[in-house]
Order: C-alpha cells, then structure tokens, then sequence
C-alpha cells in the first residue's frame, strides 16, 4: 500500500523534502501537528502589523502608526492557539513584543514606508504545474514606477550564510513563477526584506533561465516524492535542522519508529474530538 500523495507543494515544503525525506512525510502526510515556536509566532506578529500599516495611505504609515498597528496585532494573537500554545509569562511575552517592535524600527531604517502602493498583501497564490498544483503567500505585491511587479517577502530570522542565501533564492523564483502563472506577467524584482539582526534587502531578478529552472526543479522534486510514496520510503537526513526538529519521537536516526506517527495522529485527534 502505497503512501497518498500530498496534492500541493509550497516553498517550505519543497525545502523540507530536499533537507530530510523523513520530515517531509511526517509534515506533509502523515500530518503530524507542529508545535509553535517564539520566533515563527513572533514573525506572524510583525507580518500581520505591517499588513495593518501598508493598507492604509502611505502618508498615514508613520512609526507611530505602526506601533498602533502592532498593538493592535498582539491584541488579535492573544487568542490564537499558536500564541496561547507558547505559554509565556508576562516577562516573556513583553520580551517578545519588544522584539517585535525592534524589527518594525529596523523595518523603518530599511525602507520609506511610503514609497509605493501595495496592490495585494498576504495574497495566496496557486497554480498548476503538471498535475501538481504549486502554492505560497505573497507578503506584499506592489507596482513599480514602470509598471513591473515587485514582490516582497519579510524575513524575521537572521540573515542567511551565503550558501542558506542560495536556497532561499529558490524560493524567490518560486514566488516569480506563481506571480507569472496567475497574474500572466512575471515580476520585475523579488526582495527579500529580513528585519532581524543586520537588516537588509537582498533583491533578486527573476529571468527566463531562472524561472525554468525552477520548474525543473520542483518536477524533479515532485518525481522524488511520487516515488518514495510508492515505495513508502522515506529517509531520514540528519543535518543540524534535527536540534529544531519535532519529529525526533518517531525518526530512526533517535530511536524513534515512524510507523507510530500516524497512530499517534489518530489518537490526537481522537482525544481533542472527545
Ligand atoms: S530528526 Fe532529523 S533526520 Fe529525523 S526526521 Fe527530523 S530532520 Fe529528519
């Protein structure tokens, strides 16, 4: 019995099957709940505060503005499950809304807030390739002085190490081709806007060569999932992503079984249903 194939396949996920096979199956399906992290709620944060700040005129995006807007932000992540999950005490959580507002003042040394005009924000993007269909959000959509699309993308971890900086570019022509496969044109420039320590913009133009070259890439990705869920194999790769891995319960490579995952799924679900 094979394994079921997944039906979309997004950036993140695409890097996971190409880091650890074994992740991807316990991520993509089998399913198996995350549990959050600070930094990733922490991103939903400032993503969902500048949202807030770029849907408003540009003269109306100032720093206070935006300190407005992510007040309003933390206000609305009180109640989801991902932050309430962290559990923080009242010295973590103003610990972590300080670093918020540290990245929305790095955000303002690295652009003019006011220097363009969003045509879309979080926009989820699908399309099909082959008989895949291929997804990812798009943090900001805007036009340039030309007309061209420009894509942005927020980055709330560190910089990227030359070599991580290559794969992350994948990801960029990533968001090129959803932008060309739905709106039929294909953007002038991808930034990647990381709000971290160092802040910076690092830009990418997306070309005919790049953009091919992605979707070679993705088929063959594709080709490699298709296989090892005929022949439910699925291999562990151990890298230093397993210290942040929370599938070390079921991986080999631990001590774990994987075919435990799925059960374990199950009574999961039984037990929030009951
Ligand atoms: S612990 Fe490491 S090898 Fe095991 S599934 Fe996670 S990433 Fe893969």
């Amino acid at each position: 019995m094979a394994f079921p194939l997944p039906s979309t396949l997004s950036p993140s996920k695409v890097s996971t099957f190409k880091d650890c096979a074994l992740a991807f199956r316990f991520s993509a399906i089998d399913k198996l709940p995350e549990p959050s992290s600070v930094p990733a709620v922490k991103g939903t944060l400032v993503h969902r505060a500048l949202e807030l700040l770029f849907a408003t005129p540009p003269p109306a995006r100032t720093r206070d503005a935006a300190a407005e807007h992510l007040a309003a932000a933390s206000t609305e992540l009180q109640t989801d499950p991902e932050f309430v999950s962290l559990d923080l005490d009242s010295e973590a959580a103003e610990a972590f809304l300080a670093d918020a507002t540290t990245m929305l003042d790095r955000y303002f040394a690295i652009e003019d807030p006011t220097s363009f005009d969003p045509v879309g924000l979080e926009l989820m993007l699908e399309a099909p390739l082959g008989d895949l269909r291929l997804r990812g959000i798009i943090d900001r959509l805007e036009l340039d002085a030309d007309g061209e699309l420009v894509v942005t993308d927020y980055k709330t971890g560190r910089v990227p190490s030359q070599q991580q900086e290559l794969s992350r570019l994948g990801g960029v022509q990533f968001y090129a081709w959803l932008c060309e496969q739905v709106f039929g044109k294909r953007p002038a420039r991808v930034q990647l806007m990381y709000l971290g320590p160092n802040p910076q913009v690092i830009i990418a133009t997306p070309t005919d060569q790049s953009i091919r070259g992605l979707e070679r890439k993705v088929a063959a990705i594709w080709n490699a999932v298709e296989r090892a869920c005929e022949r439910e194999d699925f291999r562990p790769r151990q890298s230093h992503l397993c210290n942040w891995c929370s599938f070390q319960e079921y991986c080999p490579a631990f001590g774990g079984d994987p075919s435990l995952a799925p059960a374990a799924l199950h009574a999961a679900a039984e037990a929030v249903a009951s």
